[in-house]
């Protein structure tokens, strides 16, 4: 018998007899040599004898293994796995999955193959082990990576598929412990998985710590965007700060290594930590190279995923939750408050006049208003609240917890925090906005009927003059379903021509002579009579029906003055409304020009009045229009000047002929001396911009005799007349011709 190997007494098995058998010395020399290690192991798993080869592998010899527990190098049959794995042992060869020889700290890939074998006193094992070539080791790393993107593609979440990476790796290399840990936006890092002999302490220590030049191996890599190999934590001083967590718990060196996303930032840290200080191997190399691709496809995948998630169930604009996410979030909240039998309030919120900002500066700045004002209302909310945007300028907050009190303490709040200025690009805005607020269960048993509710209390906050709150109440119900019936009620009136112009003169103060009319839109309703075009025309706008409306009240309008021309009624002008949103329509220019060609009204008669908000555009085209429309040759008013925005400074950059000075000024002039003074201040602005300034909703004599006094060039109101059919304009006309050749 060889020297080495002191074989074990096993009762063979009949032999086959052959005449050209090899030696028993050939058999054992064979055996010494094979290209596999081999090794006899007592019932407990200890060494009864190796093969050369084996302990060539193990760097001892034969004689020194024996009495040692193999488990000692191979970690796969270690004590308490060899004592499971005996009891299972057949007499038939078992193969156990690939695993890991480690000899100092190094290890390299085996297949095991384990067979029982009585012996002649008690059982024993043999164990064959044969080594994995380079490309079997390319093999494993393969089914490693196949392994942990099948679990990425059936679902498992990021953590688990992390998790079973990490443990694939421990198995491969039992002497590292892996970690990956996921940066987030802000820069902090969170233990996402470990294999199993990392210290929980040690991932409690360090969640949440910020990435940094030196923060420790990870917390480096991350930082840099390049793999920090810490060959001893001891004395690195990337270490110095987290020294304190890692040594106690026998952490002793670590090599980490950036994750990037596709958009390359770093998203997480995949390290491989030792017990002892030491550089990584070329295997660990060759793993971490491995690990890498599979860790930035998970989290790409992950964040793809989240992704759609966020598109499907978040607004992208303001980041917050959309109508699905909010009716899955109410529906979980409403069951919990019947549970806890407490209160829960639904506010409505629609910002003020949103629209204008819209149509008049562009939806970049409309925007970028909506972003500001989600912040607000984050700002001022609690972390069990949920506030979404059903879109538009529409905001849904749903508020456990929360009773009539505390929702009249947190609308005037809000209402507050969003009243406060905010400057966009050169802009000032004083947004406000109006809320419904509904309690459940009182106010509605379900989502549905809720939001319905709290809609419908919103338009009431909006009719009792906005930038106010109500509460719903049942009756509410019935306006809002009026609502409907007059959108459509309207759409029909539209069609058939019932919506008519009245007209009311406008007058020059240096002769009192009529200088032109202003056309007003007048909806005369078979059953209600005649509704305001401040109730009309604000609905137009909602429903997108404003420029069908404008376009035929101009139609109607210049038919009209060309009919006056015709019998020889001297009508010098008439001034048209036009909402803004006529100026999304690129040839707004070409639809006026062929209206007055189709009439042959001299465009010089015809001024167009646009509100203030529409001048302060962000938008080219709007001021493209107006250009158009002034080569065109018709004028352009600046209507309601003074309400909108407090810059003046643009006037001087539009195309404008007239401005208008808001009625709101003209109503106060008499009480209000810094009234007074804003308004003189803006007729001589005009003035000197070569503006004709007219006064609007003149009603007194001493209204009249102050903006004269103050050089104002035209005024209408009441005082003089109100709006009046076309037949009634031509009675008053004459009148007032008669009354003037009286005086003269
Ligand atoms: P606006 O352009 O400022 O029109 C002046 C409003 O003041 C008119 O109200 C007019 O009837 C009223 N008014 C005139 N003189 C006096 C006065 O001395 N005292 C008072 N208290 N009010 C006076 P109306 O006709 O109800 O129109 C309201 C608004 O509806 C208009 O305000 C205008 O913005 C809009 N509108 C009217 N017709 C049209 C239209 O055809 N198209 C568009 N886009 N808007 C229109
Ligand atoms: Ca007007
Ligand atoms: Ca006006």
């Amino acid at each position: 018998m060889d020297q080495d190997i002191c074989m074990p007494q096993a009762t063979t098995q009949a032999t086959t007899q052959d005449l050209v058998s090899p030696s028993d010395s050939i058999l054992r020399q064979t055996l010494r040599d094979a290209a596999m290690g081999v090794a006899w192991l007592d019932a407990t798993g200890h060494i009864i004898s190796v093969n050369q080869t084996l302990a060539n592998w193990l760097n001892q010899n034969p004689s020194q293994l024996n009495g040692q527990p193999l488990g000692q190098f191979v970690p796969r049959l270690d004590e308490p796995l060899w004592r499971n794995l005996w009891h299972q042992l057949t007499y038939a060869p078992f193969s156990e999955p690939r695993t890991a020889l480690v000899v100092e700290q190094e290890s390299r890939l085996l297949d095991l193959l384990i067979q029982r074998l009585p012996g002649e006193q008690q059982d024993f094992a043999v164990v064959y082990l044969s080594a994995s070539h380079n490309h079997r080791e390319q093999n494993t790393l393969h089914n490693l990576q196949a392994e942990v993107l099948e679990a990425v593609a059936r679902g498992k979440s990021l953590a688990e598929s992390m998790g079973l990476l990490c443990q694939r790796v421990a198995t491969l290399a039992p002497e590292v412990i892996c970690t990956v840990l996921q940066v987030d936006e802000q820069g902090r890092v969170h233990p996402l998985a470990a294999s199993s002999g990392m210290p929980e302490a040690f991932n409690k220590a360090i969640d949440s710590l910020p990435i940094g030049p030196s923060a420790g191996s990870c917390g480096t890599a991350a930082y840099r965007g390049e793999p920090v190999e810490t060959v001893d934590i001891a004395l690195d001083p990337l270490w110095d700060e987290y020294r304190k967590f890692a040594l106690p718990l026998g952490l002793r060196a670590c090599w980490s290594s950036p994750i990037k996303s596709r958009a390359g930032r770093v998203v997480a840290t995949f390290a491989l930590y030792y017990r002892q200080p030491r550089k990584s191997s070329p295997f660990h190399r060759q793993l971490v190279t491995a690990c890498l691709h599979v860790c930035s496809l998970a989290i790409e995948h992950h964040e793809a995923e989240q992704r759609i998630h966020q598109l499907a169930f978040f607004d992208t604009l303001t980041r917050l939750p959309n109508r699905e996410l909010l009716q899955e979030q109410a529906q979980r909240e409403l069951l919990r408050a019947v549970r806890e039998k407490r209160e829960l309030a639904m506010f409505f919120l629609d910002l003020d006049r949103f629209k204008h900002v819209n149509d008049s500066l562009g939806h970049a700045i409309g925007d970028r208003l909506l972003v500001e004002i989600s912040q607000r209302l984050l700002s001022n909310l609690r972390e069990s609240d949920t506030i979404s945007r059903l879109g538009g300028d529409e905001f849904v907050l749903l508020l456990p917890q929360c009773n009539d009190s505390h929702a009249r303490v947190l609308a005037e709040k809000l209402l507050l925090a969003i009243a406060e200025p905010v400057t966009i690009d050169q802009y000032q805005f004083n947004p406000t906005a109006s809320i419904g607020i509904g309690i459940f269960p009182r106010d509605g048993t379900d989502f549905e009927s809720l939001l319905r509710n709290t809609d419908a209390a919103m338009y009431h906050a909006k009719g009792a003059g906005r930038n106010t709150y109500r509460f719903f109440r049942p009756e509410m119900n019935i306006a809002a379903n009026e609502r409907l019936v007059l959108e459509s009620a309207f759409r029909q009136a539209l069609h058939n021509n019932e919506i008519q112009a009245h007209f009311q003169p406008i007058l020059r103060f240096s002769d009192q002579q009529l200088a032109g009319v202003e056309a007003l839109a007048r909806w005369q309703h078979p059953q209600r009579g005649m509704i305001s075009p401040a109730t009309f025309i604000p609905l137009a706008e909602e429903c997108g029906l404003i420029n069908r409306l404008d376009q035929a009240m101009l139609r109607a309008i210049c038919q009209q003055l060309a009919q006056w021309r015709e019998r020889g009624i001297v009508i010098p002008g008439v001034a048209v409304n036009l909402s803004a949103q006529n100026f999304r329509e690129p040839d707004l220019a070409e639809r006026v020009a062929s209206v007055l060609q189709e009439f042959s009204i001299p465009p010089g008669c015809l001024t167009l009045e646009i509100t203030e908000s529409l001048m302060l555009h962000g938008a080219e085209h709007v001021l493209d229009s107006l250009q158009a429309l002034r080569t065109l040759g018709v004028r352009l008013a600046v209507d309601d000047f003074g309400t909108g925005f407090s810059s003046l400074s643009y006037l001087a950059k539009f195309p404008v002929h007239e401005l208008k000075l808001d009625q709101s000024f003209v109503r106060s002039l008499l009480e209000d001396g810094q009234i007074r003074a804003l308004s003189s201040a803006i007729i001589s602005i005009g003035h000197r911009l070569q503006l004709t300034v007219v006064a609007e909703g003149v009603e007194t004599a001493g209204q009249l005799d102050f903006l004269q006094q103050e050089g104002c060039d035209m005024a209408q109101g009441y005082y003089f007349a109100r709006p009046v059919p076309a037949a009634e304009l031509e009675q008053w006309l004459a009148r007032h011709q008669a009354s003037n050749s009286n005086k003269q």
